[in-house]
């Protein structure tokens, strides 16, 4: 099965100018003469966890595998650069599988410019896990990273928040240019990808700086999917519910110097709509603000890996 994938995925890989050895030797040759740093990410899916196979396309898995991934490229205002992808494969259908996911991923690996320069496949009784490890590089603005946040900086996002469950989980477009564009342009102390909850990674941003971070709650964009959510679940969550804790939005949360922010929201330098939900204090925590009313506690909501 496996010689089947690889001859496969030999005629449909397009060639890379930076690969100079593929798929065919037991790893690959890359050249990234030029590139001054790189950041190295790596990711794992699993069936049930991340994805349900028994009724999501495969080709969509493949994709959403793939672009979590760029996502924390982005998060770190990196350029793709190449990647390798491990598939456990379930034992029944697994090469048709397998060409699903490719299928759901080259075209995203192409839209970046990214290198698939090889990979590793096994099978066994158990669900399908799909790991992909990448490689970006840092522009010369090096690396933006979740510790840089100061206080009096403003919390701003990208698009909004909430109800990613209902398909945007998969089909949501890593913030790559966006992040590198604003890195480029402007300057920005501190950035995160929403993979878990537009809270619970403002909180870990807000912790990895040293400080602390006050949402103004009337001004976070919430999603229409939060609002469509929150009206066809009975189980009393309101669309900020969803926006604050739902996770998968893969957005941008930037902390940025006061002055900085005005000039990107009068800008308006992405397709995208850019949103001040807040800013950074000194006192530590996560806190909310509605209006000009009192600062309240909020707690950290979204989804965290559970081990016992
Ligand atoms: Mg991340």
């Amino acid at each position: 099965m496996e010689s089947a994938l690889i001859a496969w995925l030999r005629e449909r890989l397009p060639p890379h100018p930076l690969l100079r050895l593929g798929i065919g030797d037991d790893a690959a040759v890359l050249d990234v003469a030029g590139v001054d740093l790189c950041v190295l990410t790596v990711d794992a899916l699993t069936d049930h966890v991340d994805f349900e196979l028994s009724k999501d396309d495969p080709r969509r898995v493949g994709r959403k595998a793939l672009a979590v991934n760029l996502s924390d490229l982005a998060a770190m205002a990196a350029r793709p650069v190449a990647g390798v992808i491990a598939l456990v494969l379930p034992k029944q259908n697994g090469l048709e599988l397998a060409q699903g996911l490719y299928e759901g991923m080259l075209p995203l690996a192409e839209q970046y410019h990214l290198a698939l320069a090889g990979g590793d496949t096994n099978s066994w009784d158990g669900p399908l896990v799909v790991s992909i490890t990448l490689l970006g590089e840092v522009t010369q603005r090096g690396p933006l990273r979740r510790k840089g946040a100061k206080p009096g900086d403003r919390i701003l996002v990208t698009d909004s928040f909430g109800g990613s469950i209902l398909g945007r989980h998969f089909d949501f477009q890593p913030r790559i240019e966006e992040a590198l564009l604003l890195h480029n342009r402007y300057k920005l102390h501190a950035g995160i990808d929403v993979s878990d909850g537009l809270s619970i990674d403002l909180a870990r941003l807000a912790k990895e700086s040293g400080c602390g971070a006050v949402l103004q709650i009337d001004s976070i964009p919430i999603s229409d999917e939060a609002r469509r959510l929150s009206k066809e679940c009975a189980d009393g969550r309101s669309p900020l519910d969803h926006a604050l804790g739902d996770g998968e939005d893969f957005e941008l949360i930037l902390a940025v110097p006061a002055d900085e922010a005005k000039r990107i929201l009068a800008d308006q330098p992405l397709d995208v709509p850019i949103t001040d939900i807040g800013e950074f204090i000194a006192e530590p925590g996560l806190w909310q603000r509605e209006a000009e009313g009192p600062r309240r506690p909020l707690v950290p909501q979204g989804w965290e890996h559970e081990f016992e």
